[in-house]
Parts: structure tokens; C-alpha cells; sequence
């Protein structure tokens, strides 16, 4: 993308330095060439963050009957070596069939799932996937037993680049919650948390029932 294309010439130009001079300069100035070459990595990883964040609405497909435990089973499979390695435990109940970009469910299940088994200490993650009718709507909840976070930042965390811990601590730029709103709200829903530290949290997420909706 053309968004990139100033920073890969910060990259080469930094890299010319580098094989050019390398040997003329001290090692200070090595250690500042690699600042700089981390700096422009990071404004990489956000360039593309940014782009995915905006895709969703730019490159969204129509929405289309989309049947959510097919959703889930894709998630699973797409996930499994993590669900694997971190001896999550996920179930699901009944899930209907709804009007929706089939692809941006998928990434929104993802993200949630993703941040359940990422956000949790304890030795298996519990992963609650539920759907309920309402008179409008249906009301979708992602529900694990984490590190849950302080309500105080419930509305922050769906911001872009907002994160409540180091990247040491927990890996991640702060983007995925930012698409899921994004995502649900091209949809029409909302999205929000409910949580008790240390217990786990709850993500809740809403789809309009449009005329068309199947139950299962
Ligand atoms: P990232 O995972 O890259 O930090 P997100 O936008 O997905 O970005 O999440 C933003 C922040 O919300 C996280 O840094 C974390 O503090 C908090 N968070 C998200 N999901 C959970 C969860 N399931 N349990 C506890 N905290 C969460």
C-alpha cells in the first residue's frame, strides 16, 4: 500500500547507513540506528493496523445469511494450535442464523476468543459462547473466566490503540476491540463489557434481526 511506502524508504536509507558507514561510526550511533529501525518497525505494525481498522468499512462485503455455529467452527479450526497450547475449554450454545458479512463475524469471534485465552492466568481458560433472542435483536455473548478488567476503562478499551497493560506483560497493539466495534456497529448492534477483576469478563454484542433471520 502507497501508506507504506515512506516508511520502506526509512528502512533502506537507514539500511545504507548502516553497510556504508558502519565502520566510521561509534557505537553510539549504532545503538541510535537501531532505535530508529524499532521505531519504524512499530509505525509499521500500526500503519497496518490502522488499514485493517479502516477496511472494515472500506472493504466490507454485503451481508448475507450467515449461520454462526458455522462461524464458530471456523474460529475453532483457525485457532486451534492456541486453544491447544493454552488448554482453553470453549463451548457453545445454540447459535442461529443470521444476516451478516460472514468474514467480519468470523474476525469478530476471533478477536474475542483471542483476548479470553490471551487475558487469563489460570491454567485453562472457560469460554462461554451464548445467542439470545430478543424482541429486535439478538444479544450475543462471549463470556471467560480472565483477569477481567476494571470497569472504570470498559468504554477506553474499545478505543483504537488502547491497551490497560505493557506490551511485556501481555502482547498485542490495542487494535482488536477497536475492529469489533467497528465491525458490530456496521451491522447496526453495540458492543460492551461487563466484568468483575479477577473473575472474568463478559463481552455482550448485539445483531438487529433483519426480516430473513432463520432460527435453527
Ligand atoms: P490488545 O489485545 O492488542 O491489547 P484489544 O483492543 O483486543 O487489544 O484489547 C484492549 C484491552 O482490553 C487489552 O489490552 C486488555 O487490557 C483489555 N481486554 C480485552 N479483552 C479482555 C479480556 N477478555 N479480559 C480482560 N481484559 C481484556
Amino acid at each position: 500500500h502507497d501508506l507504506q511506502e515512506p516508511l520502506r524508504m526509512v528502512f533502506s536509507y537507514l539500511q545504507l547507513i548502516k553497510e556504508r558507514y558502519g565502520s566510521k561510526l561509534d557505537s553510539d550511533a549504532d545503538e541510535f540506528i537501531n532505535y530508529a529501525v524499532d521505531g519504524a518497525k512499530r509505525m509499521q505494525g500500526m500503519l497496518n493496523d490502522l488499514l485493517n481498522y479502516s477496511r472494515v468499512t472500506t472493504q466490507g462485503k454485503p451481508l448475507e445469511k450467515t449461520d454462526c455455529k458455522d462461524v464458530i467452527k471456523q474460529v475453532l479450526s483457525n485457532l486451534q494450535i492456541i486453544i491447544k497450547e493454552s488448554n482453553a475449554n470453549i463451548v457453545y450454545g445454540d447459535l442461529p442464523i443470521i444476516i451478516a458479512d460472514t468474514s467480519q463475524l468470523i474476525q469478530l469471534f476471533q478477536n474475542l476468543i483471542i483476548n479470553a485465552i490471551k487475558f487469563c492466568k489460570k491454567e485453562s481458560p472457560y469460554i462461554n459462547i451464548l445467542a439470545k433472542r430478543k424482541e429486535k435483536e439478538w444479544l450475543f455473548s462471549v463470556q471467560d473466566n480472565g483477569i477481567g478488567i476494571n470497569l472504570q476503562y470498559s468504554e477506553r478499551i474499545f478505543k483504537i490503540f488502547q491497551r490497560l497493560h505493557t506490551r511485556s506483560e501481555y502482547p498485542g497493539t490495542g487494535i482488536g476491540l477497536a475492529i469489533c466495534k467497528k465491525t458490530v456497529e456496521r451491522h447496526n448492534g453495540n458492543i460492551w463489557v461487563e466484568s468483575e477483576l479477577g473473575k472474568g469478563s463478559t463481552f455482550f454484542f448485539t445483531i438487529p434481526i433483519t426480516r430473513g433471520d432463520y432460527e435453527q
